[in-house]
């Protein structure tokens, strides 16, 4: 008998073969095939007259092939076939659409999809690269009949190839759909009858076959009380998994550090500057966690330039003062080594002499060596240092607060847990550079406090950006020189190190809509929903122009534009001496303009700097222009971010560069970023530990994740009341399985 978990090898019509296929797509059971909901439906129920449709709307339409032919015109082939019903006809044409020649008979019925367009000839409309379906002619089986016509339809991404494409899997979810027999719920049934959710199995037979009679924008929209329920059942188990962890934080024993008036005296003693009011509610409420026996787990949330290395800096004296040792994680070498050199500096004033060890991967064995024993000893009070801390084996005599930042959030900390000998926890604060939306801070860092510096420092005076074409790269090194005149600094960034043989960007800077995608992926077919057209049409409007190089740019620029000033060079491919040599010298205004790549995106902070030029702007992501422009205006005087670009430029990337040009406010660009890219994008994907949902989309589904989280505390809290002791054991067997599979074993906690 068929059950959720059973292997989707041991449903009828999939054998070892499609099996496999289906597991390289993440579908392992009946379960997982039932979870990969339609990314559209179309009515097939109500056809659409090729008459009523609206130029500029996205529609499917069902019409006749009358005919097709493939042009090849000078730049490249396209496939032009007709439609019509009755009278009516319409064209469709796909640019580069060689692979379809061959594909359509006259005579055979064709579902279509895509944005209509009003024809050449002003009479009736165009369809350009429309997805299709090429319907059964009468002659297939009773199913085909139930299922293609007559109904919703609904639409899938295609789990291989054209063979398990929506046809398929439509067949193959009915079937699946009518052996099973009950689909048991997963939710406590007293929360989904209070929320007046359908019950699990009504939802995955709903959101599959749509009852005749469903709102088609509710559809879309994903806004059926089905897919609300799902979407809500993914959020509330990825919550609940938050709040779990965290309880369990709150149960360890940690260590109670003391704020004696000789601890704040130290504190105050090292400080450079007033700190902003928010800096001062931050550190209070870090304080405050330090102080209670329970180990801490914060955020530290700050745009760029908010400060928050000071506040990082005196938590991690809080620690020392009490005794312990603090360790600082940084994520580059780069980082890393100015976060020591400033840490340095800073504590150089103090009377109290703090001994700072750092400890990174490109040190010779001796001085790692060293390092370890120091920090073994307890002769080290202060370890600054990049993934080294836990790749090489340190052991921390007495360690009791560890600052990382949010890319080494996940993994990390259980690694330092392991080396602490006694029974507590060291507190952990987590540090990101990036400005999070709310709800996304919710969903990632749910299972941490947070602390939000939401106010500069004073005295900064806003940026002034400018988006600036090539043409005019002569004026841009002008004022570059003029400014150096005026003593202060600039950088020129690049996206890559080396020419154009240069196969390896110091990022991958494909963007969504400079990458074409031949095979509509996840992505892919989440785009076309939201209405862009996609691939090879892109292709041919945005080619590729060569990329200018950190390296060949230094060599040119240095000769000659900005020949007679000081320049150096930085990238991610020099050795960790050489980087910090060149760091150094920059720091101490012995280099006027640092030609570098996306190295010195995070947290470089040489305040005399006032002008970041980028060039070939158009190709970095928003939090990456944002994130290079926090560089510059750091100090008093008035600084600018000039986003250079040439040839012709997305109309995604504009929108990028205007918002730049527009706004300075990193929570804004951050909301905005995640529009145009999507969650996913915007953080790296797994890098920071973004869930990769299946039925969710944070952008759209935010008022259900805040309704997850209320949910899911109520839940932890009340689950006797709420909740059978079988339905609690059933829910926390499914929480840790969930949690294993999707999170990972470590989250599982
Ligand atoms: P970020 O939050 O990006 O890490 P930093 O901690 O690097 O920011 O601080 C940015 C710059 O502002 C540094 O040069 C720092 O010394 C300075 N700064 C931080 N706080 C203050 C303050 N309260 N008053 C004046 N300058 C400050
Ligand atoms: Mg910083």
């Amino acid at each position: 008998m068929l059950t959720l978990e059973t292997p989707v090898q041991f449903v009828k019509g999939i054998g070892p073969t499609i099996a496999k296929m289906l597991g390289e797509k993440g579908v392992g059971t009946v379960e997982d095939l039932l979870l990969h909901l339609p990314f559209r439906y179309e009515d097939r129920l109500n056809p659409r007259g090729l008459n009523e449709l609206k130029p500029g709307e996205m529609a499917s339409v069902i019409a006749e092939v009358r005919g097709a032919v493939l042009l090849r015109t000078r730049r490249m082939p396209i496939f032009e076939m007709t439609v019509g019903q009755g009278v009516q006809s319409m064209k469709c044409m796909w640019f580069h659409g060689t692979y379809l020649e061959g594909k359509f008979k006259p005579g055979q019925m064709v579902a279509l999809f895509g944005k209509v367009e009003p024809s050449r000839s002003g009479r009736g409309f165009k369809m350009i690269q429309p997805q299709f379906e090429v319907l059964p002619d009468g002659h297939d089986d009773a199913l085909d009949r139930v299922l293609e016509v007559g109904r919703i339809t609904p639409v899938y991404e295609s789990l291989g190839g054209s063979k398990l494409a929506s046809r398929w899997i439509r067949r193959t979810v009915w079937n699946v759909l009518e052996e099973l027999k009950g689909i048991p719920e997963t939710l406590p049934v007293a929360l989904v009858d209070r929320l007046k959710l359908p019950r699990r199995e009504e939802a995955l037979r709903e959101v599959h076959f749509p009852p005749a009679g469903t709102a088609m924008a509710q559809l879309q929209g994903a806004g059926t009380p089905a897919h609300r329920r799902l979407i809500f059942e993914e959020l509330f188990y990825l919550e609940l998994g938050l709040e779990v962890k965290r309880r369990r934080f709150q149960e360890k024993t940690g260590i109670a550090f003391e704020t004696s008036e000789k601890v704040r005296a130290a504190l105050r003693e090292i400080l450079p500057f007033h700190p902003t009011a928010a800096q001062k509610r931050a550190l209070g409420e870090i304080a405050g966690d330090m102080r209670r026996a329970v180990p801490m787990r914060r955020l530290l949330q700050g745009d760029v330039g908010s400060g928050k290395t000071i506040v990082a800096l005196q938590a991690m004296l809080i620690a020392i003062e009490n005794g312990h040792q603090a360790a600082l994680m940084a994520p580059t070498e780069i980082l890393a080594t100015q976060h020591y050199l400033s840490a340095k500096r800073v504590l150089e004033k103090a009377q109290h002499k703090y001994r700072i060890t750092l400890l990174t991967g490109s040190l010779d064995e001796d001085r790692k060596r060293a390092a370890r024993r120091r920090i073994y000893e307890g002769e080290a009070d202060l370890v600054i240092g990049t993934h080294a801390l836990i790749e090489e084996k340190v052991e921390f005599k007495n360690l009791g607060l560890v600052v990382v930042d949010e890319q080494h959030r996940f993994g990390v900390l259980q690694r330092f847990r392991l080396m602490k000998k006694d029974g507590a926890e060291p507190d952990v604060l987590v540090m990101t550079a990036t400005p999070i939306p709310r709800t996304l801070a919710l969903s990632l860092y749910g299972d941490l406090d947070l602390s939000v510096l939401d106010e500069l420092p004073p005295g900064r005076t806003p940026i002034v950006t400018r988006q600036v074409a090539d043409e005019r790269a002569d004026e841009v090194w002008a004022f570059v020189r003029k400014q150096v005149a005026k003593k202060h600094q600039a950088y020129v960034v690049y996206p890559v190190i080396e020419g154009p043989k240069d196969d390896q960007p110091e990022l991958d800077f494909a963007l969504p809509d400079e990458a074409p995608e031949p095979e509509p992926t996840k992505k892919g077919a989440k785009k076309a929903k939201a209405g862009s057209a996609n691939g090879p049409q892109n292709q041919a409007l945005f080619p590729k122009l060569p990329l200018k190089s950190a390296t060949d740019m230094y060599e040119r620029l240095r000769t000659q534009e900005l020949s007679g000033l000081r320049v150096g060079l930085l990238h991610g491919r020099l050795d960790a001496d050489e980087k910090e040599v060149v760091m150094r010298r920059f720091q101490r205004g012995e280099i006027d303009v640092l030609i570098a790549t996306t190295v010195i995106e995070v947290g470089v902070d040489v305040p005399n700097a006032t002008v970041m030029v980028i060039e070939h702007a158009e190709r970095f992501g928003l939090a990456q222009l944002h994130q290079l422009r926090g560089r510059v205006g750091r100090g008093g005087a008035k600084s600018y971010c000039i986003l250079m670009t040439g040839g012709k430029i997305s109309p995604n990337a504009e929108e990028r560069l205007a918002a730049m040009v527009r706004t300075q406010d990193g929570f804004e660009l951050a909301e905005l970023d995640l529009e145009l890219r999507g969650p996913g994008e915007f953080f790296g994907t797994r890098q920071a530990g973004l869930p990769d949902f299946r039925v969710a989309n944070l952008l759209r589904d935010r008022a259900l994740l805040e309704l997850a989280k209320v949910e899911s505390a109520r839940f932890v809290q009340k689950a006797e009341a709420e909740a059978t002791e079988e339905e609690r054991a059933r829910i926390r067997v499914r929480l840790q399985g969930l949690w294993q599979r999707r999170y990972g074993l470590a989250e599982a906690g």
